[in-house]
């Protein structure tokens, strides 16, 4: 593993000194008062280095921080204008957002010991619930903001960990948190993924591969459910599955008794192999625009013996829009498409096409057919997605029940002071 940031003069990165201090500018402390982990760039009045050497501050005083610097990856104290303690952090000069605070107690050091405690927390809640549900099972183990945790996250597929550090602060410290989860789990194998956009955001690269120990000889296999499943550790989507929707998998399937069902969106079945299996759905048709993916959906099919399933390589507008025109009925369609706004200047355009492939289930649907409809756009709130799915009841004549209001499972927990996790939703609706 290398990790590169073309710092010039990188400090003692993973120390727990604090080597500056961000004051903000006046009246913008509220949302850190709040806990609010993220300092971002826009509400920075003055940054001070503290210079190691003099122990005091250095001739760096009163500038201004904009760009790489040698606090990148460091601990700063945040205070207000006036100089109140908010909160202690890691700086990061190439990232909007410039400072992530870990914790608002001025007595805390942002030390070993701190975050081997952070991730202790986040794994015994994990446990706390009961997950992984069993020995082959998987789990989210760590989840950024929610843990306490902000830009990490940690996997667990059964004997393996998969970790993907998505801000600075934790990359630089990414061998201390392997030590630690190594000692903690005792894992297989640990994976690294690095997500290339959130990286190069955070200005920092990582060569994605195995981190410690060695990878499954066969194909992993995981059980959710009772449902077992392949996982690809280094190439499957996001970190080899959907842990988020592991319950809705399942919820879902309860509404599916004895129904033909469209998956659009299927991956490698999910929700699809919940509804033959759980569900006892009569038939089941799964798309995805990925070969690879159904490839994979396939062999989980065999994998558990199913036989009622018929997968499909396709783009979902196109399938939809051909079954809708070719008179197709289903009792019951799943849709969880993959993230249409990337920010909130994306809203209308995703809006639109949730909205269009939402009009095209409902047309495939029988009075009294079952609608799950997913949206993880972030930016798309539970309030603008159930105005979205007014507007189909209005455009297509037909009532629409939401039955449940689901988000993801609860290993993805939604810290109240970051709503930027609260990213999931899955509504199980009635259509009229
Ligand atoms: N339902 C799955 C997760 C789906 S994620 C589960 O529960 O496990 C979104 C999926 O949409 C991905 O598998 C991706 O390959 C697929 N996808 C992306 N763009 C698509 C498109 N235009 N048409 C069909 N599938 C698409």
């Amino acid at each position: 593993m290398t990790l590169s940031t073309d710092t010039p003069h990188a400090p003692p990165i993973a120390d727990a000194a604090v080597r500056g201090t961000v004051v903000l500018k006046p009246r913008r402390a509220r949302p850190f008062f709040a806990r609010h982990p993220w300092v971002l760039d826009s509400a920075i009045k003055r940054v001070d280095v503290i210079d190691p050497e003099a122990g005091a501050f250095g001739p760096d005083v009163g500038a201004v921080v904009t760009e790489a610097s040698t606090l990148d990856g460091a601990v700063v104290d945040v205070t207000t204008s006036r100089g109140e303690f908010v909160g202690r952090g890691i700086f990061n000069g190439r990232s909007r957002i410039r400072i992530r605070l870990y914790t608002f107690e001025k007595d805390q050091q942002l030390d070993r010991t701190f975050w081997h405690h952070r991730l202790e927390t986040a794994i015994d809640t994990r446990r706390s619930l009961g997950l992984p549900a069993t020995a082959d099972g998987a789990a989210r183990l760590v989840f950024s903001e929610a843990d306490g945790l902000s830009g990490l996250i940690v996997d667990r597929y059964a004997d393996y960990l998969v970790v993907q550090p998505t801000a600075l602060a934790c990359a630089t410290r990414l061998d201390m948190f392997i030590g630690h989860l190594t000692k903690l789990l005792d894992p297989r194998g640990i994976v690294l993924r690095a997500d290339s956009t959130l990286a190069r955001l955070e200005g920092f690269e990582l060569e994605a591969g195995t981190l410690w120990g060695e990878l499954p000889a066969d194909p992993l296999v995981i059980s959710e459910h009772g449902i077992r499943y392949y996982i690809d550790l280094e190439g499957g989507q996001k970190t080899g599955a959907y842990l988020d929707q592991r319950d809705n998998h399942r919820q879902a399937a309860q509404y599916l008794s004895g129904r033909r069902v469209l998956d659009m969106f299927c991956y490698t079945g999910g929700f699809a192999l919940a509804a033959s299996m759980l569900g006892k759905a009569a038939s089941v048709v799964a798309v995805d625009s990925s070969r690879k993916a159904i490839e994979t959906a396939e062999a989980n099919a065999r994998l558990n013996g199913i036989e009622n399933i018929e997968f499909r390589v396709g783009s979902g507008f196109e399938t939809l829009d051909g079954l809708v025109d070719g008179g197709e009925q289903f009792e019951a369609v799943v849709l969880d498409p993959p993230k249409f706004a990337s920010g909130r200047h994306k809203l209308d355009d995703a809006l639109r096409a949730y909205h269009r492939i939402n009009r095209q289930a409902v047309r495939l649907l029988p009075p009294g057919g079952i609608l799950v409809t997913c949206s993880c756009s972030g930016s798309v709130t539970p309030y603008d997605f159930v105005a979205m799915l007014a507007g189909v009841s209005q455009r297509t004549g037909r009532d629409i029940q939401i039955l449940e209001s689901r988000g993801a499972s609860p290993d993805h927990p939604i810290r109240v002071s970051c709503l930027e996790n609260e990213y999931l939703k899955c509504f199980i609706c009635r259509v009229g």
